[in-house]
C-alpha cells in the first residue's frame, strides 16, 4: 500500500503526472486524487480536469501514478 514517509498518510494521494489545471496556493496539488482503503486498495478517484485516458491508466496502475501525499505535499511515497 502507498504510505507517505514524511507524515504516515496511507489514504490520500495525488498524481504528479496530473498537475492542477489552475495552480492555486491553497488549491489541490493534483487534478487527479485518490483514496486508498486500509488494505491499500484504490477505493475511489476524483478527477478535477485530468484526462479520461490518464484516469483510466491510473485506475489500472495506481502505483505508477499516485506519488504525491495530499496531506503534507511530500513526494516521498513508499509502496
Ligand atoms: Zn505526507
Amino acid at each position: 500500500m502507498p504510505r507517505c514517509l514524511i507524515c504516515g498518510n496511507t489514504t490520500h494521494f495525488g498524481s504528479s503526472q496530473c498537475p492542477p489545471e489552475v495552480p492555486e496556493a491553497n488549491g489541490p496539488m493534483s487534478s487527479l486524487m485518490a483514496n486508498f482503503d486500509q488494505e491499500g486498495y484504490l477505493e475511489n478517484m476524483e478527477s478535477i480536469g485530468a484526462e479520461e485516458e490518464i484516469s483510466q491508466h491510473a485506475w489500472e496502475d495506481p502505483q505508477g501514478y499516485f506519488d504525491l501525499c495530499l496531506e503534507c505535499g511530500s513526494n516521498n511515497i513508499q509502496w
